[in-house]
């Protein structure tokens, strides 16, 4: 899937190990999206609850991030994870 981020009403905040961005809306502070950059390329996944045919979209996968180490994490976004553009 490709993401593309258009205006520029977009807030980024950091998770707490400040690995992953996250792009909030700015008016109403939605979270859009989570991202990273990876071999120099900002790769991520949009959040589900904001697209209308959701149901095209694979079951979701229960993860707890918390459990994985910030090399773990980054190898399991690498795999999982699209291109954001316009960020
Ligand atoms: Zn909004």
């Amino acid at each position: 899937m490709l993401v593309v981020f258009i205006g520029d009403g977009i807030l980024t905040k950091q998770n707490g190990d400040q690995l992953a961005n996250f792009y909030h809306c700015r008016t109403c502070n939605e979270l859009l999206a989570v991202g990273c950059t990876i071999n120099g390329q900002l790769r991520g996944a949009v959040n589900p609850n904001l697209l209308q045919d959701v149901n095209q979209l694979g079951n979701p996968i229960q993860i707890q991030p918390r459990l994985l180490s910030a090399g773990e994490k980054i190898e399991r976004w690498d795999k999982l994870w699209g291109v954001l553009n316009g960020l």
